[in-house]
């Protein structure tokens, strides 16, 4: 997986440059720009990105995805352009173990990349995600990007998963996910495609105040599983569309900032607490109280 770079471009706000440096349990905050990527792969790997990919032509005059790279006959070199996007992100896996699959739902293309043992819960993950452009489509305003990219991450590398970058989410599956039980591969897929609204689009500051985009997220998680999948559960309170947990003691903990006035929480638990857990509580309990909408 290629992402999270750092450093990333500055922020300039009122007359002052926001760079902050690199720490743990923190995400990032970078601005918009338009990116060229040019990548050289060994043949035998298989990309997913971030991109409309630059069409090369051939020496026989044909356009393809990858043209030979000269300076290492083994590899290709792919070429991407991405605007107004404010990170970029790639992934590659050995060719014959990476399923590949293209749909176009609202003028958006979506890749899905699977892994093999999981292709089953695809046609789930694509139901979840033609939810969440519908849903936002309604709620905010249409997905204004080309393309989609969705990538299924292997086993051994759970790190990646459950993770947003402008136009590419990684949502991992398992082999068995019975419908009706976890609603994993739905959940995932919805959460990873809001962030791409609440700290893609509207770019607030993911570093210093991570509930902008986590509980918002989370919030829209909550409210589209709702309306597309509710019925599914055996009871209004499952978890995949509860982000509850640990909201007794969570009450208690700073709102963001560590006791020690650094940024980040100091723990994932605390994280999880302050940055999902009580904005999606409060923005769906308040909002009957603001008319319901
Ligand atoms: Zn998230």
């Amino acid at each position: 997986m290629g992402g999270q770079w750092f450093p990333k471009v500055g922020v300039y706000q009122r007359d002052t440059w926001n760079c902050h440096a690199y720490h743990a349990n923190t995400e990032f905050f970078s601005d918009f720009g338009v990116y060229d990527v040019e990548l050289s792969l060994p043949n035998g790997l298989f990309l997913a990105h971030a991109a409309p990919v630059c069409l090369q032509k051939g020496a026989d005059g044909a356009e393809r995805d990858a043209s030979l790279d000269p300076a290492r006959p083994l590899n290709a070199i792919w070429k991407l352009h991405a605007e107004d996007v404010h990170d970029f992100a790639w992934a590659v896996m050995p060719s014959r173990s990476w399923g590949y699959t293209h749909f176009e739902y609202r003028k958006t293309q979506i890749f899905y990349y699977s892994q093999g043992a999981n292709s089953e819960n695809l046609p789930r993950q694509h139901e979840a995600i033609k939810a969440a452009l519908r849903t936002s489509a309604e709620w905010f305003f249409p997905y204004p990007y080309p393309v989609l990219t969705v990538v299924d991450v292997p086993e051994e590398a759970r790190a990646a998963d459950g993770m947003e970058y402008p136009t590419l989410i990684t949502a991992g599956s398992v082999p068995f996910d019975p419908f009706h039980l976890r609603m994993e591969p739905e959940g995932v897929s919805v959460h990873e495609f809001g962030h791409q609204y609440f700290y893609g689009m509207l770019a607030s500051n993911e570093f210093e105040e991570p509930w902008l985009d986590e509980g918002f997220t989370s919030w829209f998680t909550h409210k589209a599983m709702q309306r597309t999948c509710q019925s599914y559960f055996p009871a209004a309170g499952s978890r995949s569309v509860d982000f509850g947990n640990g909201l007794p003691t969570g009450w208690r903990l700073p709102w963001i900032r560590s006791p020690n006035g650094a940024f980040g929480c100091e723990t994932g638990r605390e994280l999880f607490r302050t940055a999902y857990a009580k904005p999606t509580w409060c923005s769906t309990n308040w909002r009957p109280c603001w008319g319901g909408r």
